[in-house]
């Protein structure tokens, strides 16, 4: 049995962020990731004509500090988001151009744009109050926590239009319908990577950049100098007083003095553990599902749509595919479309047969670009929720009760066993730079304890 300081389970962001740490302050670490590559959440293809894009994450901006650093150390560098010309807003089946510029809002009437106005400032307001340390410490918790996000809306929108905005926002942020999340959590989430304006803007936002190549390039780059065994999958964690064991489903086991689990909080809770874990602990990830994406490129011979001024952006009330990106890199003849189908759209599409949904997304981009959009040259997709080692994305959404109920226990280490990855950062829940600052996070606290 190999014998080290720490075992990382997960060759995510977080579990590599967090053994690059571990080993740059001299601890011996092993990382063990069940997939036969690393990046998890990020994973990298080429389309036929060996063009790079991106399966899972791929967007950072502005305060992603850690990434953007991380990306220049490892000699990688960032390409913009096509964000020339104006954006598609659809809703209740009409169609208007506007900017996407950040804080853009759409051309409504006077009455829906001052609900929007309203709205938006309201949610704000509370947002800001979050205590994103503590959540369940926020000021009124309790309540925020008592009701979903769609109760709220329905409470504080009157227009359909502002309405239309914040279903949107919990599907294309979240990836999960409103009703789905407490309002907490959502103005958590919000708080964390900093406002509404800039998780759903592309310039001087959330969209603004991608790494060149893919943003897997980064955890290949931060794997090269570690530890790193692929094809272990973990399935127990057991510990006494002089250290951990951590099975796998082949029966080989490694030993350490402290593990810490980089996996979304279902499948943490998925592990066999001995002793149990606290109740806390497992209850809580009894209540964090994860949302669900199926992320679909369209790739055309031209990027047709800037040919009539338009970005490549939609937004739309209009499903399957509810937002769409130009994802052609600088200087790429063709044209990618990236869609989107996510939450209630995702789950309903899962499973149903491949041909059907192609020519779902199809319609919908016909609908939104016009005839030219009607025959891809190339078509890929990857349904997140099916994907073993994941099981949904982009992150975990907190369901109502969580944070006041079960909150305390999200980052506290149980024994020698420590928690990392995207979901226990306070800081850009959900994304990268959340992996990473967790991974980080949660390194500092297990060097200390190692003594
Ligand atoms: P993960 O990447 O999930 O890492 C967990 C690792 O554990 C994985 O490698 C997994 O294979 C492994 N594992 C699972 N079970 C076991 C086991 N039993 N034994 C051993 N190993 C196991 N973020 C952004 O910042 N910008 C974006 O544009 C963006 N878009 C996204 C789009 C999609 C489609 C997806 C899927 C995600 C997106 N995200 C985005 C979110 C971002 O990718 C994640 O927040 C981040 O990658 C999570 O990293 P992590 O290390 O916390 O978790």
């Amino acid at each position: 049995m190999d014998t080290h300081d720490v075992v990382v389970v997960g060759a995510g962001l977080a579990g590599l962020s967090a053994a690059r740490a571990l080993t740059t302050a001299g601890r011996s670490v092993v990382v063990l990731e069940a997939r036969e590559r690393v990046g998890g959440r990020t994973e990298g293809a080429h389309l036929s004509d060996g063009q790079w894009v991106e399966l899972g994450g791929q967007w950072i901006g502005p305060t992603q500090d850690r990434m953007y650093e991380l990306v220049h150390e490892h000699g990688l560098r960032t390409v913009a988001t096509y964000d020339d010309g104006e954006m598609l807003f659809s809703l209740g089946g009409r169609t208007r151009r506007m900017s996407s510029a950040k804080g853009a809002v759409p051309r409504l009437n006077p009455v829906a744009l001052a609900d929007l106005a309203q709205g938006v400032a309201r949610f704000g307001r509370i947002a800001r109050r979050v205590d994103t340390e503590h959540p369940w410490l926020t000021p009124d918790a309790g309540r925020l926590d008592a009701q979903t996000l769609h109760t709220w809306v329905r409470r504080h929108l009157r227009t359909a239009a502002g309405r239309a905005y914040f279903d949107l926002f919990a599907e294309a942020v979240l990836a999960t319908g409103s009703g789905d999340v407490s309002l907490l959590h959502a103005l958590f989430y919000t708080r964390s990577g900093q406002d509404l304006d800039t998780l759903m803007a592309t310039g001087a936002g959330a969209q603004q950049d991608r790494v060149e190549g893919g943003s897997v390039l980064l955890s290949e780059r931060m794997a090269e100098p570690l530890d790193v065994r692929l094809g272990q999958v973990v399935s127990r964690v057991e510990q006494d007083d002089r250290g951990v064991t951590v099975g796998t489903r082949d029966g080989r086991r490694w030993r350490a003095r402290r593990a810490v689990v980089a996996l979304p909080p279902t499948l943490a809770g998925r592990l066999v553990h001995r002793p149990l874990l606290p109740a806390l602990r497992d209850q809580l990830t009894q209540r964090t599902p994860a949302g669900s994406v199926i992320k679909v490129y369209a790739v055309y011979p031209t990027p047709f749509w800037r040919e009539e001024g338009l970005n490549g952006q939609v937004a739309s009330d209009r499903g399957p595919v509810k937002v769409v990106f130009d994802n052609s890199p600088p200087g790429y003849p063709r044209g990618i479309l990236l869609c989107f189908l996510e939450g209630p759209a995702a789950r309903e599409w899962s499973g149903r047969d491949a041909a059907e949904r192609r020519q779902a997304v199809v319609d919908c981009l016909v609908g939104y670009f016009g005839p030219r959009a009607a025959e891809p040259v190339e078509y890929l997709e990857r349904d997140w929720s099916t994907e073993e080692f994941t099981r949904g994305c982009y992150g975990a959404h907190f369901t109502p009760g969580t944070w006041t109920g079960f909150g305390s226990a999200l980052r506290e280490p149980v024994g020698r066993v420590h928690w990392a990855g995207t979901e226990c950062s306070p800081v850009w829940n959900g994304y990268m730079e959340g992996a990473v600052r967790s991974g980080e996070a949660t390194a500092a606290e297990v060097h200390s304890r190692l003594g």
